[in-house]
This record gives structure tokens, C-alpha cells and sequence, in this order.
């Protein structure tokens, strides 16, 4: 079988690839390995917030962005180290992104309002109302399936990749019976490596001991593949970590709590870390804590708005949130020491007071009100952000930068704009380099077979 162009992995940047490749006149070819994509893959997992600058959405609301602003909050935060060619494109293509998928492929996505993830200098999240990547996945799959020049084969493992011995294109083989599909241009978009052990060892090894919370099939085959057809690496050593997962319930809790106002806490009734810098960060502080777990502390009214959150609602409904009407019962429910715990909440007290920022640099807004809420977390690995080194158009670069002819890489495959380690990962990279660089793989491979030279 021949087809024109091969994306392997259906997941964000899999299903933005296709369709935005399917735009041309090309027979697109997705091969999934997991007929149960729409449950496990990394981006149904998600909280599904795809940052943009500049969307519809925004300039409907009034909110005032753009792509250079998106570009200097994604430098700070990574301390100038991500790539910023890469960042640059993905910014670039941001806003496009998200009005593609909101008006073309119909993806229920509303502006984020009511909180701000750290770093983020402006409102620029965009989500479906509850909050999860699996509705808009489920919606692109509808899309790709009603497309007549695509076909999509679930339970299609790919085994190898290799070029084809004429150099025209790749040989790709599927399943156990090797059978072989070829095509011209090939998109690798299995996502990254957190699902293998061995190579988290080797390049995370900060983290390994960590719980893994992403995909299940996010084993660096797509990253070994390029390897193999001479693709270079870069920032293999960064990742999404998170600092509030629930083991008790195996949810994740939304740091929207602790953006209002909530902060972790130690079994010995101390904060530890500031909090306010972000989640990604956090996981390692969280896991240097006695048992390797803590709690995050907070109340009734940010209870009330983290239920927006599908995840959250999850958590809330496996009843491991906790709730003491004051602060002695707080103290007696956590088992932490009263003292310990009165010193902990006067001193954010005082900083509400002052207006201080607390020993860590953290700045609080406001105390919590009784009733309290709180629940067990523990930090965890999400995804990983180091791959096959791509240029600002998805494609795979050797060592010494030249792009290999048709192959592109998108989403956990293709390195990330988050920099090395946990810090420098801003909330929403992960998709934005999952749809963004999928929709510029897309546009590459429709491009190509159109004949552009530098595609
Ligand atoms: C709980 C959680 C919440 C998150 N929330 C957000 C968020 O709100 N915003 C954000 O920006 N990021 C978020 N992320 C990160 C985000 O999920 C990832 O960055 C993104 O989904 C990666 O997309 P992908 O398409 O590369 O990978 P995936 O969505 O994992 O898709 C890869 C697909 O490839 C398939 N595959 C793998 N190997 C093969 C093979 N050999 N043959 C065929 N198919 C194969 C897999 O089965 C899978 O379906 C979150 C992550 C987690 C864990």
C-alpha cells in the first residue's frame, strides 16, 4: 500500500497534523496503535488548555495579546533556555491554531477567565467547559473520520520506520505481520518517552522514582526511529512534572486551588516550597518530603471553583477531599502538629497583612476561610519534553541542521520549548507544541506534495 502521507499517533498532535495535511489533495494514512486513544493517550488525559495569543476568542473578550508578549513569557520562564526559533513559530502559529480548531474542526474551546496559571501574563488559555482534552480529541476524530482523503487505523501498532532504499520516502511497518505501508512524507507523533523506564533513567533521572501519569504507550519509539535515520536530540533532560496528584483517588488536583490562595503542607505541618511558581516545578519538593507526599490546603469557596475542573469533580467524588470546620480540627484531620500549623497560617496571615511576599518569595492575596479542604498529593512525572530536534516547521534536523527530507515530528516526539529539568515548563507547552507543531507538520507535508522546495 502507498499512500501520500503517514502520521503515526493520533493524539493532539497526530489529529492537527492529519487534518491540517488532509487540507491538500494527499491520501493521509493515521495509524494508532491504541483503539482506546480517546480514554489513554496523553491528550485525553489532559486538563485540554491550549494557550494561544491573539485568538478570536481573545479579541472578542478584550483581552489584549500577542505573539511576542506569549514569547517573552515563555523565555522567562525558562531563563532565556528554551529554543527560541521554536518557541517563536509556535507563538506565531498560536492564534491560527486555536481559531482553526474553534471555527474549522468546531472544537468546543472558551477563553479561561476565571483563574491564571503562573507565568501567564495574560488570559490566554483555552479549554472546553469541563475542562478536559478528551472532548476536543473526541471531536478531531470525528473530523478526521469524516474527511474522504483520510483514513485512520486504530490497533496499528508501527513496529519500524525506515527511508525508502530510493530515498523518495518512507517505508513504514505495521503490526506483527510486518506489513509495510510507504508514503512520502511521515509525521511522527507517538509523544515522548515518560512510559519507558529505561530511558527515564537515563535522562530524567531526577524524576524516575516518580509516579508516571501520562499515556501508556509513550515509549520513544517515534524519538529511536528519527535516531536511527540520523534525526539529532535536544533537551531530553526536560519534562512536565506535577506537584498535586491524589494517590488515594489517582486524579489530579487542580492547581487552580492553590493559585487562589491554597498552599501545600508538609506531616510536619510546615510549607516547604513557593508554590505560586508553578506545578512542574513543584513535584520534586513535594517528593523530597517526609513519605514523599503532603497536602494541599485550602477552602470551601476554591472547593467551589476547582469543580469546574472534570479532574477535580473526580477527586471530590472518590471522597478523598477532606473538610475541618476550624483550624484545631485541621491540625487533629492532618495529624500535623497544632503549633506547627498555627505558625504556618500566621504567617501567610502576616503576609496578607503586609503585603510581604513569605521566606520562599511567595505573595498571598488572602487567608483561608474556614471550612478547610484538603487532600493527600504527591508529585508525579506528566510528560516528557525533550525529542528529535525540529526546525520552526516541524521538520527533522540532523546534527548539523539540515532538515531530513519529509519527515517531521510533533508533540512529545519533537523537543519541547520548556528548556532542561521541571522549571521552565510554562502550563500549556505541552499542547501547544503538540497542535501547533502538528498543525506546521501538516502544513509542511500538504506543501511538499505541492511541489515547495522548502517544505
Ligand atoms: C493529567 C495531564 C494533564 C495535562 N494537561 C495539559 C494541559 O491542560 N495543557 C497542556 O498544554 N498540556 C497538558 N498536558 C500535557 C499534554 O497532555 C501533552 O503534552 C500532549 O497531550 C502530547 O500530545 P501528543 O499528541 O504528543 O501525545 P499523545 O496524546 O500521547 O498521542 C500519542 C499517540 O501515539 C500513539 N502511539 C504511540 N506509539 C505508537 C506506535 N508505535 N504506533 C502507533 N501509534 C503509537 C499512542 O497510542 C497515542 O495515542 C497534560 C498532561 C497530563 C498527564
Amino acid at each position: 500500500m502507498d499512500v501520500d502521507v503517514i502520521v503515526v499517533g493520533a493524539g493532539a498532535a497526530g489529529s492537527a497534523a492529519a487534518l491540517r495535511a488532509a487540507d491538500g489533495p494527499g491520501r493521509v494514512l493515521v495509524l494508532e496503535r491504541d483503539p482506546r486513544y480517546l480514554d489513554n493517550s496523553n491528550t485525553a488525559r489532559s486538563t485540554g488548555m491550549v494557550p494561544a495569543a491573539g485568538s478570536a476568542l481573545q479579541r472578542r473578550a478584550g483581552v489584549e495579546d500577542d505573539p511576542e508578549r506569549m514569547l517573552a513569557d515563555i523565555m522567562a520562564k525558562t531563563g532565556g533556555s528554551a529554543d527560541r526559533e521554536l518557541a517563536r513559530a509556535l507563538c506565531g502559529a498560536s492564534a491560527r491554531l486555536v481559531d482553526t480548531m474553534a471555527e474549522a474542526w468546531d472544537a468546543p474551546l472558551e477563553l479561561v477567565r476565571d483563574f491564571r496559571y503562573p507565568g501567564h501574563s495574560a488570559d490566554r488559555m483555552h479549554a472546553p467547559p469541563d475542562r478536559k482534552g478528551r472532548t476536543w480529541l473526541e471531536v478531531l476524530a470525528a473530523r478526521l473520520k469524516a474527511r474522504p482523503n483520510v483514513d485512520v487505523a486504530l490497533g496499528a501498532a508501527v513496529t519500524d520506520v525506515r527511508p525508502s532504499p530510493d530515498g523518495s520516502g518512507y517505508r513504514v511497518r505495521v503490526g506483527d505481520s510486518g506489513e509495510e505501508v510507504t508514503c512520502r512524507c511521515l509525521i511522527l507523533a507517538t509523544n515522548g518517552f515518560g512510559a519507558d523506564p529505561a530511558m527515564v533513567a537515563e535522562h530524567l533521572p531526577e524524576i524516575s522514582r516518580a509516579v508516571y501519569f501520562g499515556g501508556p504507550f509513550s515509549d520513544g519509539s517515534g524519538i529511536r526511529w528519527g535516531m536511527a535515520m540520523g534525526a539529532d536530540t535536544a533537551f531530553m533532560d526536560a519534562y512536565q512534572g506535577h506537584g498535586s496528584i491524589a494517590p488515594d483517588a489517582g486524579t489530579l488536583v487542580s492547581w487552580a486551588v492553590i493559585v487562589g490562595g491554597g498552599f501545600l503542607l508538609n506531616a510536619r505541618g510546615e510549607r516547604f516550597c513557593d508554590e505560586s511558581h508553578g506545578y512542574s516545578e513543584t513535584a520534586l519538593p513535594v517528593l523530597a518530603q517526609p513519605g514523599g507526599w503532603v497536602y494541599d490546603v485550602f477552602d470551601e469557596e476554591l472547593r467551589q471553583e476547582a469543580l469546574r475542573f472534570a479532574d477535580f469533580r473526580e477527586t471530590d467524588a472518590m471522597g478523598v477531599v477532606g473538610r475541618a470546620e476550624d483550624e484545631g480540627a485541621l491540625a487533629s484531620r492532618l495529624g500535623v502538629p497544632p503549633d506547627a500549623l498555627a505558625a504556618t497560617l500566621e504567617e501567610i496571615a502576616a503576609c496578607v497583612r503586609t503585603g510581604r511576599p513569605d521566606r520562599f518569595g511567595r505573595r498571598f492575596a488572602r487567608t483561608l476561610r474556614p471550612p478547610y479542604r484538603f487532600v493527600r498529593v504527591t508529585g508525579a512525572l506528566f510528560h516528557t519534553q525533550g525529542g528529535l530536534r525540529v526546525d520552526g516547521k516541524a521538520r527533522v534536523l540532523r546534527p548539523d541542521g539540515v532538515p531530513i527530507p519529509g519527515l517531521y515530528a510533533a508533540g512529545g516526539t519533537a523537543h519541547g520549548i520548556s528548556g532542561r529539568g521541571a522549571s521552565g515548563y510554562l502550563a500549556g507547552n505541552g499542547l501547544l507544541a503538540a497542535l501547533g507543531l502538528g498543525l506546521l507538520a501538516g502544513e509542511g507535508a500538504a506543501a511538499r506534495l505541492a511541489g515547495a522546495a522548502d517544505a
